[in-house]
Order: C-alpha cells, then sequence, then structure tokens
C-alpha cells in the first residue's frame, strides 16, 4: 500500500529553535521534502540561494504572485516570504511528507487552502528565553530584534489555531515530539478528514 502525502505547516516565533527542531527530524528521513521559500529579505551570512530561500527582489516576488504561483504569502517584519506552489502540489501527490515552515499569516492561508494539512506550532517556554536565543544568534541588529520581539508576542495569540503545539524547552524532547506526531499522522488512515 503507497503511502499518502502529508503536508506539515511548522509555525513558531522567531528564535524559538524551528529551524534546528525540523534539522534533526529531516536528517534521519527520506520521505521528506523541505518546502524552499522565496524572500525578498537580504540573506544572512552561510545563508545560499535555492538552498535557504530563493532570494529574490521585490519585483520579481509580487510577479510570482500575480502568476497564482505561490501557495501562500506574507509580509514580515518588512520583507515579503512565500511558498512556491507547485513543488508543494508534486512532492504531496508523490506521497512525501510536505514541510512548510511558515509564519502565521501564511500558515492560516494554507489551512484554508489545504484542510488536510497538519498544522504545528513550535513554542519557546517564554520570552526570556526567546530574546536570549535571538540575541545569542548575533544575525540581528538590535531594531530587528525588537521587531522579532514584537510580532513574537502577536504570533503566540495564534497557537490554539494550530493542531499540535511543541514547547521547545529541551531540544531532545522537542525532537522526540516531533518524530511522533510524523509517525502518528503517518499512519492515519482516511476516516478522519478535517
Ligand atoms: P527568517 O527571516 O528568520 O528566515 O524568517 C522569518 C519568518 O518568516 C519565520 O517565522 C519563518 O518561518 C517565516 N517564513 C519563512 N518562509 C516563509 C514563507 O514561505 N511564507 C511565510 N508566510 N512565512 C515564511
Amino acid at each position: 500500500m503507497s503511502k499518502k502525502g502529508l503536508i506539515l505547516i511548522v509555525s513558531g516565533p522567531s528564535g524559538c529553535g524551528k529551524g534546528t527542531v525540523l534539522h534533526e527530524v529531516l536528517g534521519s528521513r527520506e520521505d521528506v521534502y523541505y518546502s524552499i521559500s522565496a524572500t525578498t529579505r537580504a540573506p544572512r551570512p552561510g545563508e545560499e540561494n535555492g538552498v535557504h530561500y530563493h532570494f529574490i527582489t521585490k519585483e520579481d516576488f509580487e510577479k510570482l504572485i500575480a502568476e497564482d504561483a505561490m501557495l501562500e504569502h506574507a509580509e514580515y517584519c518588512g520583507n515579503y516570504y512565500g511558498t512556491p506552489k507547485q513543488p508543494i502540489l508534486d512532492h504531496y501527490a508523490a506521497g512525501d511528507v510536505v514541510i512548510l515552515e511558515i509564519e502565521v499569516q501564511g500558515a492560516k492561508q494554507v489551512m484554508e487552502k489545504l484542510p488536510q494539512a497538519v498544522s504545528l506550532f513550535i513554542a519557546p517556554p517564554d520570552l526570556e528565553v526567546l530574546e536570549h536565543r535571538l540575541r545569542k544568534r548575533g544575525t540581528e541588529e538590535e531594531e530587528t530584534i525588537q521587531k522579532r520581539l514584537a510580532q513574537a508576542k502577536e504570533e503566540l495569540t495564534h497557537l490554539s489555531d494550530y493542531d499540535y503545539v511543541i514547547v521547545n524547552a529541551a531540544l531532545e524532547d522537542a525532537v522526540d515530539d516531533l518524530q511522533a506526531i510524523l509517525r502518528a499522522e503517518r499512519c492515519r488512515t482516511e476516516k478522519c478528514c478535517k
């Protein structure tokens, strides 16, 4: 029996550690497709075009929206972010686990367009921990850190829109939780349709 695809939306405030949790889980699975978003923000040191993001201009981003090539898109802290649609549909049809690491506005659009998608919110234990993690990362200016913290408070109010929540206090536990969610969702029958 071939496996049905699974679309997993993963949101969580900047600095909550969702990238690290996802990386740990993706590394050990072969049936996972990690969506590569398009963004108008500048690459951080070490980020590669076509690997971490498709780094594109605002004009090109708006062209993709006009061509209906985006599954969802949103503005976050002054930049556009969006999910190219076709790779998602192709990998879903092929039976893969498709991971969309996106913020809350985009997540809402995907929940509406693809109600079969499973959604997960990764939360920090508290806002102090989040601030500490954002500063430790050392990739953002003070103004950006403040914007991202304000955004985090807003994002946390959307937690109850999601199917699952993982509080990322200890990485190992968060990874275990995500593995468990994936394992259970991969065993789901057709009976339950949200
Ligand atoms: P960062 O600039 O830290 O890479 O990402 C900022 C926020 O944008 C994060 O919450 C991240 O999950 C979100 N994000 C990344 N790609 C997309 C996307 O394609 N669509 C939306 N809506 N959000 C995204």
